[in-house]
C-alpha cells in the first residue's frame, strides 16, 4: 500500500528533448551557410583569468567552430589584466577583418566592469547578443543577435512542437543573458509569461501554474517534482557541479511528472553553442552586405 497522502505515480517518463541531436542538425546547416557565404568567417573568443569552467566552455566553442568551418581566433589573458588592456584588445578585434564575431567569456574578474566591456564590442560583431543595442532590438521585436542560450531553447521548443501560443510560461531567473531574453522570446510567441527571481513569493505556487517552465538559476535540484504540473514542459538551463557530476536546476524525479524535459548534460548546452555558431554566420551575412544590419 502506498503511504497515505501521496498516490502512486504511473511513473511515466517525460520525453527527453535531445539538444545534442538537434544541435548536430543546426551545425550542419551552419557549415552549409559558411561555405555558401564564400568568405572567411572567424570567431574571436577572449578568456580572462583561470576559471576552469569558463576555459572548458571556450574550448567547446572553438571545437564547434572548427567543425563548421569557422576560424577560431583565441585570446587568453591573465586574471591580472587591466580593464583598459581588455578594452584595447576588443578595439583591435572590432577593427580586424578576419574577426566576424567577438565573444568575451563571462564572468570577468571582479575588477572589471562587464557592462563596459560588452558595450565596447561593435554591435555588428556582437554574436553573444549581450550588447544593449542587440538587447534593445530584441525588446522591440526587431531582427537582431539573440543571446545564444534562449535562442537555442526556442529552437528546441519548436523542434518538439511545444505549444506556446496562450501557454502559461514561467521563467525562473532574470539575468540579462538567459532569463530576461528568454521571457521576451516566449512573449513574442504569445505565451503568457511570468518571471521569477530570488524575491518571488511562493515560487512553488507560481511554477505549478506553468505549462512551460524554464529554470535558469544555478542551484541544483531547486525545481522539485511537487512544483511541476503534470505534463508540463521543463527546460533545465542550470549547470551545477555536485560531487564531481554536472547536474541541472531540476530535480531528478521531475521526469516522472513532466511531459517534456531537457536533460543535463545534452539539452540546452549543445543548443547554446549551435546558436552561437548561427549568430556568427549571421554576422558574416551582415558584414558581407547580404542582410541589412539593424542600426541602433
Ligand atoms: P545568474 O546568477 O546571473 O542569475 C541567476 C538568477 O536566479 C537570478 O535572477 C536570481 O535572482 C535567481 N535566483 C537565485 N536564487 C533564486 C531562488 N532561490 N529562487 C528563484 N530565483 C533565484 O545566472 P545565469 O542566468 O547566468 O545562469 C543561470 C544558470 O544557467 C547557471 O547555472 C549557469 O551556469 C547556467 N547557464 C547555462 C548555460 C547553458 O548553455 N546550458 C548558459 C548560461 C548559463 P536575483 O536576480 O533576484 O538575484
Amino acid at each position: 500500500m502506498p503511504a497515505a497522502g501521496r498516490l502512486p505515480s504511473p511513473a511515466v517518463a517525460a520525453t527527453l528533448m535531445d539538444g545534442k541531436a538537434l544541435a548536430a542538425r543546426v551545425r550542419a546547416e551552419v557549415a552549409y551557410g559558411v561555405a555558401e557565404l564564400g568568405r572567411p568567417v572567424g570567431l574571436a573568443t577572449v578568456l580572462v583569468g583561470e576559471d576552469q569552467a569558463s576555459a572548458l566552455y571556450v574550448r567547446r566553442k572553438q571545437e564547434a567552430c572548427e567543425e563548421v568551418g569557422i576560424e577560431p581566433i583565441h585570446h587568453e589573458l591573465s586574471g591580472a589584466t587591466s580593464e583598459e588592456e581588455l578594452l584595447a584588445l576588443v578595439g583591435r578585434l572590432n577593427a580586424d577583418e578576419r574577426v566576424t564575431g567577438i565573444l568575451v567569456q563571462l564572468p570577468l574578474p571582479e575588477h572589471m566592469d562587464e557592462g563596459r566591456v560588452i558595450r565596447a564590442i561593435e554591435p555588428i560583431k556582437d554574436v553573444d547578443g549581450f550588447h544593449p543595442v542587440s538587447a534593445g532590438h530584441l525588446l522591440q521585436g526587431e531582427p537582431t543577435f539573440v543571446a545564444a542560450t534562449p535562442a537555442g531553447i526556442m529552437e528546441l521548443l519548436a523542434a518538439y512542437e511545444i505549444p506556446l501560443e496562450g501557454a502559461r510560461a514561467v521563467v525562473v531567473g532574470r539575468s540579462n543573458i538567459v532569463g530576461k531574453p528568454m521571457a521576451l522570446l516566449l512573449l513574442a510567441e504569445n505565451a503568457t509569461v511570468t518571471m521569477c527571481h530570488s524575491r518571488t513569493r511562493d515560487l512553488p505556487g507560481v511554477v505549478r501554474e506553468a505549462d512551460v517552465v524554464v529554470a535558469a538559476v544555478g542551484r541544483a535540484g531547486m525545481v522539485t517534482r511537487e512544483m511541476v504540473k503534470e505534463g508540463a514542459t521543463v527546460v533545465d538551463v542550470g549547470i551545477n557541479r555536485v560531487d564531481g557530476k554536472v547536474v541541472g536546476d531540476v530535480a531528478e524525479d521531475v521526469r516522472e511528472v513532466a511531459g517534456h524535459l531537457t536533460p543535463v548534460p545534452g539539452g540546452v548546452g549543445p543548443m547554446t553553442i549551435a546558436s552561437l555558431l548561427r549568430n556568427t554566420v549571421r554576422a558574416g551575412e551582415y558584414q558581407a552586405g547580404r542582410l541589412a544590419f539593424p542600426r541602433g
